[in-house]
């Protein structure tokens, strides 16, 4: 008899994306004739920049040439990407990361799901709430995350993040592992300073811990004393394994590319207490599990590293920008307390009632979609998420009709 992997049964259902649906369905019978803005959205709306499209045009005409044609490419990704990482989005920044510490992905979701898989089931875990789901929902599939008691699983050591502690977690007072952050946070909008990060580094150095730092969101940092990268940090590469992806960067969502820094002084132990390499680990993990991204789409993220490629991303985010920045100053105006929508796309707003009761308000009185914000963790319930991945004048309607019917 084939048995299940049973750890999968602990996973919680998720309701979130379904009943959404369901409940603008249900409105959208009832009031055919209301156009519904969708402000639940994490996923971009702008095309790619001209020069991912020129590089992958050209590309595409590479593959039908003898002499430069692709198959199979290196597992950790093509070389002249990887160089170009590390000078445009580290060396510039005076942090000095090396091509072979950077492994090019065809995603952010699956390298910060999968690179637990690197640790034993015995470790503790700490992780954010709320949260992007992936990093509980792969701890849990690989039965780390122990039993479900009212909402929480025993083995979690959530790290509550709330109006009190201004959205950022608190080092622990116990000992973990491993430890999931992600700046600038999704769903919160929340950013993080070097010396809050500095205390994380700290701690990991002196538990022998991992930090797991999700950067999904870097590049709509503008404000100039936030850490684009948690190896700003001083000690950072000895217990910093980071995330980046050209998704929200660079419109990428449908395209696929992402990569993963795991320093060469990255270690995790064995019981009899030799240090193993991270990097070689994850290393001969993506070599035996998956065979790399496209040579067309790795041409195409390459572009965004000339002067050219910078200007067009940073015009693309900063329209992103100001709608979060539009939305931002309209909720504050009706009196709503709001945290994020500058150095992210997400505003996270404090709706002063049940999440659903507030997704309904919105959706009944003004026909907008937001994401109530329960379905990120119970510390989201009482808020909701507002996303800035629209076109500009969805955002300023949606401002209009909740200007007039919420006031
Ligand atoms: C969108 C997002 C990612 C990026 O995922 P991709 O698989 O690279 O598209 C990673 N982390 C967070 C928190 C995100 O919101």
């Amino acid at each position: 008899m084939v048995y299940i992997n049973e750890n999968f049964l602990r996973l919680q259902k998720s309701y979130l994306f379904v009943e959404i649906a369901r409940r603008i369905e249900e409105f959208q019978e009832k009031n055919p004739d209301i156009e519904i803005i969708r402000l639940g959205i994490g996923d971009v709306t702008l095309p790619l920049p001209g020069v991912c499209i020129e590089a992958m045009e050209k590309a595409v005409k590479d593959m039908g040439k003898v002499d430069s044609f692709k198959g199979y490419g290196p597992e950790q990704g093509y070389l002249f990407l990887r160089e170009k990482i590390a000078e445009w989005d580290f060396s510039k920044r005076g942090v000095s990361i090396s091509p072979d510490e950077i492994f090019v992905s065809d995603g952010a979701k699956c390298d910060t799901g999968n690179f637990q898989e690197l640790f034993s089931n015995e470790i503790k875990v700490a992780i954010p709430d709320p949260v992007y789901p992936v990093y509980l929902d792969t701890n849990v599939m690989a039965g780390r995350a122990g039993e479900l008691l009212d909402g929480r699983y025993s083995n979690i050591l959530y790290l509550e993040c709330t109006e009190n502690n201004g959205f950022l977690p608190e080092i622990p007072d116990t000992r973990v592992d491993l430890i999931y952050l992600c700046f600038p946070n999704n769903p919160t909008g929340a950013t993080i300073s070097k010396q809050e990060l500095k205390k994380w580094v700290d701690y990991a150095r002196e538990n022998k811990a991992i930090i797991l730092y999700d950067a999904a969101y870097e590049a709509f940092i503008r404000d100039d004393d936030i850490p684009h990268s948690i190896y700003e940090i001083q000690g950072a590469r000895e217990v910093a394994v980071e995330f980046r992806s050209f998704s929200k960067t660079a419109g990428f969502t449908g395209v696929r590319c992402a990569y993963t820094v795991v320093p060469r002084e990255c270690v995790g132990y064995t019981k009899s207490g030799d240090k193993i390499s991270l990097r070689d680990m994850w290393l001969r993990r993506q070599s035996t599990k998956f065979n790399g991204v496209s040579y067309i789409v790795q041409r195409g993220a390459e572009a965004i590293y000339s002067n050219d490629g910078q200007k067009q991303v940073k015009e693309l985010i900063n329209y992103y920008l100001e709608n979060a920045r539009i939305i931002k100053t309209n909720m504050q105006g009706l009196g709503y307390t709001c945290v994020g929508g500058k150095n992210s796309p997400y505003i996270w707003i404090n709706g002063r009632m049940d999440s659903w009761e507030f997704f309904d308000l919105l959706l009944k009185r003004c026909g907008i979609v937001c994401t109530p914000g329960i379905g990120f963790g119970k510390c989201g319930d009482g808020y909701i998420r507002i996303s800035a991945f629209n076109f500009r004048d969805k955002v300023e309607q949606a401002m209009d009709r909740i200007k007039t019917h919420l006031k």
